[in-house]
């Protein structure tokens, strides 16, 4: 019946803490555009009390969330249903209730590749090996992610080579190959994509320390680095003439599978969205 108030669909990201959290920005901006009546909370949730928060939101009648750090692991024992996808890089940062279900999935991995495509098209050699570099939570969706592309080798390298070698063992595919700190720069010969994953090169960290002497002039350079755009090895990979991709649209792609979910439509990353982030994030 026309006239009744509409049922505020709501949604939270959850994490600890959630204050540095961009989430907020980007689903606010698309609720206002899309004119959806809903909310967007960042909820602060301590590691002791993930279970018995998540089933006080639902019972409050959220929608799902966005799951941050530290329990991208740790909420996966909470689901009912895990996308084979995040299964296998062993984290969910999006869940959502399906039929009283709760349901999870990491689209980090989505987020990593739209942006790629969207970026660099048909000029990414998706067959070349590809050379990833850090073996955190992020490059566990990006070998993945790579992986089911169908790049013919990841070659990963870490400074901690144990974190690359687990991540190895974990995915047991014979494309990924572990290649110690001190080789990075002879690992980059033949590659069609490097990707940063550390921490490094974001404000506050030193730089990245990596020669690109050796990389095909075809060859791709993908920071997920986005505090600032513009990271030293994206500098210095534009000063080589190589084609580059920055970090911030897979922020952006990530956050198009929840929205969906919650909010029932699938939004747009587009440049009004890229200016609201980029102010939110001070970049
Ligand atoms: P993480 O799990 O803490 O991993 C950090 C990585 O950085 C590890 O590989 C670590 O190596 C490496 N590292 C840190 N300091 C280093 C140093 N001084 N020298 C060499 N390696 C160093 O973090 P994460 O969640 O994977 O995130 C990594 C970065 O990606 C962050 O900057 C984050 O903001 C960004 N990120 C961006 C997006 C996006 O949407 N664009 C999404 C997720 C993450 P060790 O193992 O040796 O410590």
């Amino acid at each position: 019946m026309s006239g009744l108030p509409k049922k505020t669909l709501k949604a939270a990201v959850i994490g600890w803490p959630i204050d540095h959290s961009l989430s907020p920005t980007i689903h606010r901006h698309w609720l206002a555009q899309y004119n959806i009546t809903g909310q967007y909370d960042p909820i602060a949730v301590a590691p002791n009390e993930l279970e018995a928060k998540i089933t006080s939101l639902v019972g409050a009648g959220y929608n799902g969330f966005n799951v941050t750090i530290p329990h991208k692991t740790n909420i996966m024992a909470c689901l009912d249903y895990i996308d084979p996808i995040a299964k296998r890089v062993g984290a969910v940062n999006t869940v959502w209730v399906e039929g009283g279900k709760l349901m999870g999935a990491n689209s980090d991995v989505f987020g990593f590749l739209a942006h790629l495509e969207a970026s660099a098209g048909k000029a990414w050699q998706r067959q070349m090996p590809a050379l990833v570099i850090g073996a955190g939570g992020a490059a566990r969706a990006v070998v993945v992610t790579l992986l089911d592309a169908g790049v013919s080798e990841v070659r990963l390298t870490n400074r901690t080579i144990s974190k690359a070698d687990e991540i190895a063992a974990h995915l047991q595919e014979t494309r990924v190959k572990v290649i110690h700190w001190e080789g990075r720069n002879q690992a980059i010969s033949g590659v069609g994509l490097i990707v940063n994953t550390t921490s490094l090169g974001m404000a506050g960290n030193p730089a990245l320390d990596i020669d690109l002497s050796e990389a095909p002039g075809d060859c791709v350079v993908y920071d997920i680095v986005y505090k600032p755009l513009l990271t030293p090895l994206l500098a210095a990979a534009k000063a080589r003439g190589l084609l580059t991709v920055d970090g911030l649209g897979m922020l952006m792609h990530q956050a198009v599978l929840g929205f969906g979910k919650w909010f029932g439509q699938v939004p747009q990353v587009d440049a009004n969205l890229k200016a609201a982030v980029r102010k939110a994030a001070g970049c």
